[in-house]
Formats: C-alpha cells, sequence, structure tokens
C-alpha cells in the first residue's frame, strides 16, 4: 500500500552535512501495524516526515497504491495529509485554548470552507463524539489539554487523528512522554483501532517495550531499515483465531 523506495535524505546545517537516509526501502501493507525502531537520531522522525509527505527526500520514491506521492504539486500533498494521513506525535501538540471535542474536530474546521462547515458540521460532531467515546474520553468532551493528564491527552490526539477515517496514521514515539503504563495503553488502544477502523499504522518508537502488540518490527540502522531479528515473529492474533 505504502512504498518507499531507494530513499535519501541529508540534512544540511551550518556546514555540517547529516546523512540520515541512505537508500532506504520499506513496504507496509495494508491494514498492518508496523514498528519501526531505532536509536534516538537514527531518523525515524525524518522517515514519518517522508511517508506522510511533511518533507521531500532528495532522492528515491514513496508510493500510495501504486502512485508516486513524494513529488506532488502543494495542493494534492496538503490533499493527501487532510484525507489521507492521520498523526500523531510525542507532544500530542493539542491547541491549549480549544476544548477536547474542538480540538477533535479540528481537522474538519481545516478542510472545509465556512459554508462547507455549516453543511456537514453535525456529520462531524457525530464522529468526533464517537471517536472520543471510543478512546475513553467520552466524559471529557468539554475539558481542556492542560486539565487532561499525558495518557488523556495522548487519547485526545489519536481521536484528531482519525476524525477524517485516514487510512494511514503515522505515529511518532507516541508514548514517549508516558509512564509505562499509560504508554502501553496507548499503543492497545492504537491496536484496537488498527482492527476496528481499518487503519493502516506505522508507529516509530525507541521502546522496545511497547512493540510486541504490533504485527511487525523492522529497526532503522545507517539510514536503512531491516527485518528486526531480536524479535520472534508470531503474530499474536493470527495464532489466537
Ligand atoms: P530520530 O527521530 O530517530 O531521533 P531524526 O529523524 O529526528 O531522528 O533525526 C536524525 C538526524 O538528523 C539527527 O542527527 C538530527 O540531529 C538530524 N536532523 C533532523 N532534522 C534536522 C533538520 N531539520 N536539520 C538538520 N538536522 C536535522
Ligand atoms: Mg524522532
Amino acid at each position: 500500500m505504502l512504498r518507499a523506495e531507494n530513499l535519501s535524505k541529508t540534512y544540511h546545517r551550518h556546514a555540517v552535512q547529516v546523512r540520515v537516509l541512505s537508500g532506504l526501502n520499506l513496504e507496509v501493507k495494508t491494514g498492518e501495524f508496523l514498528s519501526v525502531v531505532g536509536a534516538s537520531g537514527s531518523g525515524k522522525s525524518t522517515l514519518l516526515h517522508l511517508l506522510g509527505t511533511l518533507d521531500a527526500p532528495d532522492s528515491g520514491a514513496i508510493y500510495l497504491d501504486g502512485r508516486r506521492i513524494d513529488n506532488l504539486p502543494a495542493r494534492d500533498r496538503d490533499a493527501l495529509r487532510n484525507q489521507t494521513f492521520g498523526y500523531i506525535f510525542q507532544f500530542y501538540h493539542l491547541l491549549p485554548e480549544l476544548t477536547t471535542f474542538d480540538n477533535v474536530l479540528m481537522p474538519a474546521y481545516i478542510a472545509h470552507s465556512t459554508p462547507g462547515w455549516w453543511k456537514s458540521r453535525g456529520r462531524w460532531r457525530a464522529r468526533a463524539e464517537e471517536l472520543l467515546r471510543k478512546v475513553g474520553l467520552g466524559h471529557r468532551l468539554k475539558h481542556r489539554p492542560r486539565e487532561l493528564s499525558g495518557g488523556e491527552m495522548q487519547r485526545a490526539a489519536v481521536a484528531r487523528a482519525l476524525l477524517t477515517h485516514p487510512r494511514v496514521l503515522l505515529a511518532d514515539e507516541p508514548t514517549g512522554n508516558l509512564d509505562a503504563d499509560t504508554g502501553g495503553e496507548i499503543v492497545r488502544l492504537l491496536r484496537e483501532l488498527n482492527r476496528e477502523e481499518g487503519v493502516t499504522i506505522v508507529m516509530v518508537t525507541h521502546n522496545m517495550d511497547i512493540v510486541s502488540a504490533t504485527d511487525r518490527v523492522v529497526r532503522m540502522t545507517g539510514g536503512v531499515v531491516s527485518d528486526d531479528t531480536r524479535r520472534p515473529a508470531p503474530v499474536p492474533h493470527l495464532i489466537a483465531v
């Protein structure tokens, strides 16, 4: 479904060159929950930004359903970022002055002109409420981010990311700012949503403790990814069937 082919990326800062990706190949299957692990600085965030068209590679290509997406005009990339990809980050990036409910509705506000919003608002509100219930925040609709715990803020960010029914959720260290138990809950929630909403997930993390709930783990080192050999292959939900 999502395929990165021979990606290279070098950052130039103050005459220093940092080569982060060097000919990286990666294939993500439809419906898969994939973990990408790697040390801090190994290029995990860079890879996610490229996959989600937030940044462009120096060379190589990214395909979504066989269609090249890394070199699209800005308008088409905006549409992909709005409709096809959902993003979650380590630090939630909720807007502090908005309620949980309005934070979750934000992608719909952005996607519509004012008349478009007035026509479709009932549907979006119902979707926001449904998602907030699913992530366990049905009782926190009117709270502001500062009145939520870290785990609750990340749940709200997950609901926001899924509002527009994205096909691919890109999660950058979603548990990086949470304690182990709360982080585990977030990954279990992602697993549930992966199955219930049918959303494909790419999660990058340096925390090996949280990847056992995912379908497949790959490791980033030296600017490329390889299958992670430190973890045995079983896929829990397939064995359970
Ligand atoms: P990770 O997410 O695995 O910690 P990143 O993709 O954020 O790694 O960064 C990989 C390397 O690229 C790091 O050495 C970082 O300092 C460098 N880097 C990341 N973004 C930039 C940037 N915008 N400009 C310059 N260097 C950057
Ligand atoms: Mg990072």
